[in-house]
């Protein structure tokens, strides 16, 4: 597929993440429907077309646990990445629309992105990064597959450059700074399947039930104003001396506004300090490296309803030091992971419910 931006017709909106957009769009020489990923890069020409080049190397990347890459290109000044559509979407969509996953699915989760990682690593010696579930998709076929690898050093580093996030489900060891290996990505995975059990992000505040820190807005940039400080600074001031009513509709809308954001960040145990910085995420860090990891059957929502057997797989994803935590090829050897592939599971039947 040659794949040219003229060719390419948007149709609608699939989500938004921090590095970029998705859109469903159609290739239109071919009919073929495809995701496309708009990932702004702000960065020289020259690292835009090692990123592209870099990029190929998804063509090689042929799993039916990975999905497929159509090709990308640029689209000045955001780099294109068109891919398989799956039109069942995310697994954090699906969990949030029909709850709680049951953990036979979960099983089978957990052997596509075993199974995923351990294509990746064993032929292309690449680290995923990212597993989370809206980076494990689902089609109406029932087939589950991971994206958003790291397959592009550049394309890291220059969105480690733009955005100043973290991520949530990121292992103690990678917390405290040390290298990125494949064991990092199992830590990722063990958080992701406790969440599709559950059916909410594991670390939930303890104040508020069903709350959770999975969505905060993680920036630790000081870039945002201090919401307290808006429709009472100059700017609206200048605004009320021109145009009074509609001004102070304004204000008393940034108000209502303001309250409401607080009250979600109250909700969630969040507390703003001065210059926008967010510090329950902090927090939740700080809680990753120093508390105990979570488990299936013992956090909130788990109390022992899981099988043994999952909760010991989880247990083994999720061990704190990263040397006895267990790899992607030790854990296909796991006995839950054997149970979940002799597991007579309808996985196009279960998609086919949402
Ligand atoms: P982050 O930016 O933090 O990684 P994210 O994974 O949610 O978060 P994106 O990768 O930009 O952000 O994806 C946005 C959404 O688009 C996803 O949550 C998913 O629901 C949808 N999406 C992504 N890729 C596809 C695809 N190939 N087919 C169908 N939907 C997709
Ligand atoms: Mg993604």
């Amino acid at each position: 597929l040659d794949l040219k931006a003229e060719d390419i017709q948007d149709l609608q909106e699939l989500g938004q993440g921090n590095g970029g957009s998705v859109k469903k769009a159609q290739h239109v020489p071919t009919g073929t429907v495809m995701a496309k990923k708009i990932v702004l890069i702000d960065a020289k020409q020259s690292v835009r077309k090692q990123i592209l080049r870099e990029l190929q190397i998804m063509h090689g990347c042929k799993s039916q646990y990975i999905v497929s890459f159509y090709g990308a290109f640029l689209a000045d000044p955001n780099i294109c990445i068109c891919m398989e559509f799956m039109d069942k979407g995310s697994l954090d969509g699906i969990y949030k629309k029909i709850g709680a996953i049951d953990i036979d699915v979960v099983g089978k989760v957990a052997i596509a992105v075993l199974e995923g990682l351990t294509y990746l690593y064993d032929v292309h010696r690449i680290i995923h990064r990212d597993i989370k579930p809206s980076n494990i998709l689902c089609n109406s076929q029932g087939e589950i597959k991971i994206c958003d690898f790291g397959v592009s050093g550049e394309l890291i580093n220059s969105i480690a450059d733009t955005f100043v996030g973290t991520s949530t489900y990121m292992s103690p060891e990678r917390i405290q700074g040390a290298q990125y290996t494949v064991k990092s990505d199992v830590w990722s995975l063990g958080i992701s399947l406790i969440e599709l059990a559950l059916g909410h992000f594991p670390f939930a505040d303890s104040d508020s039930g069903d709350s959770d820190l999975s969505d905060l807005d993680y920036t630790l940039s000081p870039a945002r104003p201090n919401p307290g400080l808006l429709g009472l600074n100059g700017n609206s001031n200048t605004n009320a001396s021109s145009n009074g009513a509609s001004s102070f509709e304004t204000r008393r809308r940034e108000k209502k506004k303001e309250k409401k954001a607080k009250d979600k960040r109250k909700s969630k145990g969040v507390s703003l300090q001065g210059g926008g910085m967010t510090m329950s995420i902090l927090e939740l860090l700080q809680h990753i490296v120093n508390e105990p990891a979570p488990r299936l059957n013992n956090g909130p929502g788990g109390e022992g309803k899981f099988p043994r057997m999952a909760d010991a797989f989880v247990e083994y994803c999720l061990l704190k030091d990263p040397d006895e935590r267990w790899t992607p090829k030790d854990l296909l050897k796991h006995e839950w992971i054997d149970h979940s592939k002799k597991a007579d599971v309808d996985l196009e039947g279960w998609a086919s419910t949402f």
